[in-house]
């Protein structure tokens, strides 16, 4: 089988097994009892799993104001992943045309207004801006969940357009923020492989847009900046699937923000983040389609239940 084929007969077995539901767009699904208790406990590993002194868990809106989001240079460098809300704002007039095009199965949307919002793509993204122009006289660690999107249309169960991630975020000195790094990168693989879930560290680059792709990309595997948990969900020699990552961003995030660090200078910042679907689909593609069948160690650490 192609990894293609793989890729749908993992999702079909799913579909079979009632755990998935599938919706007319390609990168949504919905899923059932079984996958939401496995997301459920996966989450709250991740939540607990390296208690940092100081850590505040945030609360956040899957969506960033439209001046934050440019800051974060995500528009410069991954425009094609983006997504932004739109909104009627018209009169009642304007309404009954809409509905008129409606009805008429006219196209519509153009006679929505932008709400200068965008969706989230990284929950770590709602962290910068709460210190927009502050010095940090210590660091700040948070722990953010959220429902990201990324418009990456396909048919791997694995890869959709509207997921939730569970994110460690650091801001501080470089020493801080990569020492937080350093952290994740032996506690993440950790809390994966102890789910039974065999994964392998590597460095990775993210999918930058454009004719400097290679270019950043490269930039970001020589640097080492960013490492992934991989798990070889599909079998065959093209690759495995992310199930978390580790970043070190640097003074990125800091510089995007105006954010002075313990240190005096702009602040550095770090990642650890895990996809809760993808993880919990992995465990159904390495334990089988029955959570009553998992090795008890992992229902037991998934709180599952007897
Ligand atoms: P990243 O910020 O790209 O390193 O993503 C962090 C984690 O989110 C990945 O390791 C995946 O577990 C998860 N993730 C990223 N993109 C997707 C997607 N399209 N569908 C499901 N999970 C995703
Ligand atoms: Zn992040």
């Amino acid at each position: 089988m192609t990894r293609a084929e793989r890729e749908r007969d993992l999702r079909d077995r799913l579909i079979h097994a009632g755990h998935l539901i599938p919706l007319p767009t390609r990168g949504l699904a919905t899923f059932t009892s079984d996958v939401e208790a496995v997301v459920r406990g996966v989450d709250g590993l991740v939540r607990t799993m390296e208690p940092v002194a100081g850590v505040v868990e945030i609360g956040v809106p899957p969506f960033l104001p439209e001046v934050e989001f440019v800051r974060t240079g995500y528009l410069r460098s991954f425009p094609h992943l983006l997504g932004s809300v739109d909104v009627f704002t018209g009169s009642p007039r304007d309404h009954r045309a809409l509905m008129a095009d409606v009805e008429a199965g006219n196209p519509w949307t153009e006679r929505l207004s932008p709400a200068h919002l965008d969706l989230l793509s990284a929950p770590c993204h709602s962290a910068y801006p709460l210190h927009q122009g502050q010095s940090l006289h210590t660091p700040r660690v948070y722990d953010i969940h959220s429902r990201c999107w990324r418009h990456e249309p396909s048919d791997d169960p694995m890869r959709l357009m509207s997921f939730r991630m569970r994110e460690k975020v650091l801001i501080g000195s470089a020493e801080q923020a990569s020492a937080h790094r350093e952290s994740g990168l032996g506690h993440g693989p950790r809390l994966l492989s102890d789910l039974g879930l065999p994964v392998s560290r590597v460095v990775a680059n993210d999918p930058f847009f454009g004719r400097m792709a290679r270019l950043m990309a490269e930039g970001q595997r020589d640097d080492e900046l960013k490492f992934e948990f991989i798990c070889d969900v599909y079998g065959g020699d093209d690759g495995g699937v992310a199930l978390g990552s580790a970043n070190y961003h640097q003074d990125h995030f800091g510089g995007d923000f105006d954010i002075t660090g313990p240190d005096g200078g702009p602040a550095h910042s770090a990642c650890i983040g895990f996809g809760l679907e993808r993880i919990a689909l992995a465990l159904f593609a390495v334990h089988g389609m029955d959570t009553g069948r998992w090795p008890t160690a992992v229902r037991d650490g998934l709180r599952l239940g007897p």
